[in-house]
């Protein structure tokens, strides 16, 4: 193909209708830059990776309509076969429930669009950890007209005293302070294997993508790559990290636990849906599960962000590459 062709196509892959079409730049505050988190040297990428979350939320909410089609069409079979697969759902599940699960997709969709504001003020987004800055417990700041030490102060005290080897982060950018633990140079992106972190204690909230989710091997770099005979994990791209933050920072990250990034795990549990699982049944990676309020096996699997990101994309091939994936690996014909 020319590569005109290319173009014209990979547009037409990816074409999001007028009222979702907001920029990055018009929801975030994409922190200028490229020093202390700032953004400037990937800009290119985040433009793509916008516009490649936009493609894989319309797809996934497509399912949900697609599924309401004429029983005997092949397109409303393989709609519910992907909400069946990897949300649990089925005919047994009642409308509501149903309306309540697309709602999390759908709000990340409205966000992106400009059409759903979470505070006050626009979220920030940051390329690398290094916007905070470590800070000692004892450090003062003013509070109501007093100096008083961070760790005794109303805001930040009760958090600090939460966990006893949390130590508070000052923003600049924010002009607050974000509590967490050591992580060490660099912060949590330099210390440890995360791609994004997403935080919503400070007001406006946070969005980390760590300089690894730009440089990091073993996934694609671009979202539609020819997808026959592979398996879905080989078929997602570099914008999957961005795309799963959103719904920690739309839906909240108390609500969206990480369950699991494993699609095995994923499956495993939406088969029983019904059950309140151990914390050992799970991944047990660092924000895993922390299941206090007893959520059952399809709760999780429905708010935790990565299923949303093998759903949309499984579905996404599926409207656009007449394939999708069973549970046991390779893609298939649709
Ligand atoms: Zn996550």
């Amino acid at each position: 193909m020319s590569s005109i062709t290319v173009k014209v196509l990979a547009l037409w892959l990816f074409y999001i209708p007028v009222a979702f079409s907001a920029g990055i730049g018009d929801v975030f505050h994409v922190k200028q830059g490229s020093e202390n988190g700032g953004c400037d040297s990937h800009l290119s990428d985040l433009t793509r990776w916008w516009t490649e979350s936009q493609a894989m939320a319309s797809a996934g909410l497509s399912a949900f309509d697609d599924a309401n089609g004429n029983a005997g069409d092949t397109k409303t079979k393989n709609a519910k076969h992907a909400l069946q697969k990897y949300l649990g759902i089925d005919d047994d599940t009642s409308n509501e429930d149903k309306e309540d699960i697309k709602s999390i997709l759908l709000d990340v969709q409205l966000f992106m669009a400009k059409k759903k504001f979470l505070k006050d003020d626009l979220p920030w987004l940051f390329c690398d950890s290094t916007w905070l800055e470590q800070k000692s417990r004892t450090d003062k700041i003013e509070e109501c007209g007093e100096e008083v030490e961070i760790q005794d102060s109303a805001k930040y005290g009760p958090q600090l005293e939460a966990d006893e080897s949390s130590v508070p982060y000052y923003s600049s950018d924010l002009d607050q302070y974000v509590v967490d633990q050591v992580w060490g140079e660099g912060g949590v992106c330099a210390s440890s294997r995360e791609l994004g972190v997403t935080q919503g204690l400070t007001d406006p909230s946070t969005v980390t993508l760590c300089p690894r989710a730009f440089t990091r091997t073993g996934v694609e770099t671009n979202f539609g790559v020819d997808a026959q005979g592979k398996k879905l994990r080989d078929v997602l791209s570099k914008s999957a990290t961005l795309f799963h933050e959103l719904f920690h920072l739309v839906i909240g990250s108390d609500d969206t636990i990480d369950a699991t990034y494993d699609l095995g795990t994923l499956f495993k549990h939406i088969e029983k849906p019904y059950t309140i699982p151990g914390k050992s049944e799970w991944d047990g990676q660092r924000n895993a599960l922390k299941n206090l309020d007893r959520k059952t096996n399809a709760m999780l699997v429905r708010t935790n962000p990565e299923t949303w990101v093998f759903f949309c994309t499984d579905y996404w091939y599926t409207l656009n590459k007449n394939l999708y994936w069973d549970t046991t690996g390779v893609s298939n014909t649709a």
